[in-house]
C-alpha cells in the first residue's frame, strides 16, 4: 500500500496515475456536446449505490472507468457554452494547474510552518486585491471557502465593532435581494430573528437608498443599533450593483460599518471597461470577493477584506501547539491568526498562476465579453414579444420568462416557465436557472462564459418557447 504514498519514489506513478486522470477529462472536455446528459436521479443514484466501498479495485484504470459511470458521463459541465444557469464559471488553465500543484504539495495555510512560501504569496495576493479596491494602507485580509464564509466573518468583525453587549439591540441593513447568507450570518452571530432590516430596491434592483436612510434613522430613534450595513455589488439574481457611494455616505453619517459583497461584482476590479461600476467601494469597511464566480477560478476561491487588519483580532485565537501568542512578537505571519478556519487549502496559488501567466488585464477582458454579451442578450429579449425581461443588465445576469400570447392566467404562466426550465434540463441541452420577482417564477441566464455567443442565447431562447408551446398544448389537451 505504501506504493500509493505520494513521495519520493513514487514519482512514476504519481506522473502516470495524474496523467491517466487529465486524459480522461480532456477527452471528455473534447466530446460533451450537451452540458448534461440529463440524467435523472432515480437512474444514477443505483449506480453509486451498488458501489462496494469495502471492495477497492486497486487499480487507477479501473476506477477511472468506474468514475466515469457514476460522475464523468453525467456530470454538469460548466465549460460548455450552453450552460448558462448558475454562478459558475469556466475554469482558466493556470488556475488548474494550480489546483494540482497545491494538492500535490498540501500546504496548509494556518501556520507559516506548515505553508512558508504560501503565506507569503497568499498576503501579496490579499495586498494586490486591497489595492485594486482601494482600501488603503491599512488593510488586510485572508483567503476564505467562499462569499458564505467572508460575510460571516465580515459581520462577526462589525458586530464586535459595535461594541454592544445587547446583541438583540444590533441590526444589519442589507436589500431585499441580497445573499441569503446575511441572514444565516446573523443566526450563527447569535443576533435576533428580526435583525436583518430588508431594504426595498428601485426598478432596477438596486438599494433603494432613501428607505435605507429612513430605516437607519428609524433604528436609531427606537434606541436600536445599526450594526453593518451590507451592499451587494452584483446580486445573485439581478447582477445589481447597490449605489455605494450614497450608501458609504450613509454609513459614514451613522458610523455604521459598512460591507460590500463583491462576491459576483469583483470581476469589475479587473475590467478595463467598466471598473467605474464599482466606484465607492474603496469606502467599505469589509468587501467580499469570490475568484471562484468573476475571475474564471476552480471552486474554492474567496477571499474577505478589510479597511483595517486591527479588525481581524476578533478571530484570533492563540493555541500552544499551533501558534503561541509569542510567535506574534516573533513576527512570525500565522495566517490562523486571521482566518476563522484553522487547517486551510492553499486556494491562492490558484490565482497566482493565473495572473502570473495571464494577467490581471486578462481576466478582466474575459468578464467584459460575459457582460458584452448579457448587454446583447437583453436587446435580443426585449425585442421578443415571446418573452418579457426584467431589468437591463449591469453585469452578465437576464432574468425573464415567457409570455404565451393565449395565456392570461399568472398562474398558469408560471407553470409554464417552470416546465419549460425542467423539460429543458431534462433534454440536457442547455441549463438555465429560475428565480421568483414580485412572487412570479421566472427562468435566468447567468453569463460567465466567453465561449457562448449570441447565437446560442437566441438558440436557447427558441428551445424554451418550444418547451412552453409543448406544455401549452398538453395543458389544452388535458382541459379538453
Ligand atoms: C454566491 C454569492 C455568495 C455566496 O458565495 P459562496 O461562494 O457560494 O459561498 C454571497 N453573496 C453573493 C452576492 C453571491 O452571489
Amino acid at each position: 500500500m505504501r506504493s500509493h504514498l505520494l513521495n519520493d519514489t513514487t514519482a512514476e506513478r504519481y506522473r502516470r496515475s495524474v496523467t491517466e486522470g487529465v486524459e480522461r477529462v480532456a477527452a471528455k472536455l473534447a466530446t460533451t456536446d450537451r452540458p448534461f446528459t440529463g440524467v435523472t436521479v432515480d437512474a444514477l443514484t443505483p449506480r453509486v449505490e451498488k458501489i462496494d466501498l469495502d471492495q477497492p479495485l486497486g487499480d487507477t484504470t479501473a476506477a477511472l472507468d468506474e468514475l466515469e459511470e457514476v460522475y464523468l458521463r453525467d456530470a454538469v459541465y460548466f465549460h460548455h457554452p450552453r450552460y448558462l444557469a448558475h454562478l459558475n464559471c469556466p475554469v482558466v488553465i493556470p488556475a488548474v494547474l494550480g489546483e494540482a500543484v497545491l494538492s500535490a504539495v498540501n500546504s496548509s495555510l494556518d501556520t507559516w510552518d506548515q505553508s512558508a512560501g504560501g503565506t507569503l504569496i497568499e498576503r501579496k495576493l490579499i495586498d494586490w486585491t486591497a489595492e485594486r479596491i482601494g482600501l488603503g494602507p491599512a488593510a488586510d485580509g485572508v483567503f476564505t471557502s467562499g462569499g458564505t464564509q467572508s460575510n460571516l466573518q465580515a459581520l462577526l468583525l462589525a458586530r464586535e465593532e459595535a461594541k454592544v453587549d445587547d446583541t438583540a439591540r444590533l441590526r444589519i441593513f442589507a436589500s431585499e435581494v441580497s445573499h441569503f447568507s446575511v441572514k444565516k450570518s446573523a443566526k450563527l452571530l447569535g443576533l435576533g430573528p428580526d435583525s436583518v432590516v430588508s431594504i426595498p430596491c428601485d426598478q432596477n434592483k438596486r438599494m433603494h437608498t432613501l428607505a435605507l436612510a429612513h430605516e437607519l434613522e428609524r433604528c436609531v430613534r427606537e434606541g436600536l443599533v445599526p450594526m453593518a450595513v451590507v451592499a451587494t455589488a452584483g446580486t445573485t439574481d439581478f447582477g445589481s450593483i447597490d449605489p455605494l457611494p450614497e450608501i458609504a455616505e450613509l454609513c459614514a453619517q451613522y458610523g455604521t460599518w459598512m460591507h460590500v459583497d463583491a462576491a459576483y461584482g469583483c470581476g469589475l476590479l479587473v475590467s478595463r471597461a467598466r471598473r467605474d461600476l464599482l466606484d465607492g467601494i474603496e469606502r467599505a469597511d469589509s468587501v467580499t470577493v469570490d475568484y471562484h464566480k468573476s475571475f474564471f477560478q476552480p471552486v474554492s476561491s474567496s477571499a474577505v477584506l478589510v479597511r483595517d487588519a486591527a479588525t481581524l483580532r476578533h478571530a484570533t485565537y492563540h493555541a500552544d501547539y499551533l501558534n503561541p501568542r509569542r510567535m506574534v512578537q516573533e513576527r512570525i505571519p500565522n495566517q490562523v491568526d486571521k482566518s476563522l478556519q484553522t487547517t486551510r487549502r492553499f486556494d491562492a496559488l490558484k490565482l497566482w498562476m493565473t495572473l502570473r501567466v495571464m494577467g490581471a488585464d486578462g481576466i478582466g477582458e474575459l468578464f467584459d465579453e460575459v457582460c458584452d454579451l448579457a448587454a446583447e442578450g437583453w436587446k435580443l429579449l426585449a425585442a421578443d414579444p415571446r418573452f418579457d425581461v426584467v431589468v437591463q443588465p449591469q453585469l452578465s445576469t437576464l432574468v425573464f420568462r415567457c409570455i404565451p400570447a393565449s395565456v392570461t392566467d399568472p398562474a398558469e404562466i408560471d407553470r409554464c416557465n417552470l416546465y419549460a426550465r425542467k423539460a429543458l434540463f431534462a433534454s440536457g441541452d442547455a441549463i438555465v436557472a429560475g428565480t421568483k420577482v414580485g412572487g412570479r417564477h421566472y427562468l435566468k441566464f447567468t453569463l460567465l462564459n466567453p465561449e457562448t455567443t449570441v447565437a446560442d442565447i437566441a438558440a436557447v431562447l427558441d428551445l424554451i418557447a418550444g418547451h412552453a408551446e409543448q406544455y401549452l398544448g398538453e395543458s389544452l389537451d388535458r382541459a379538453s
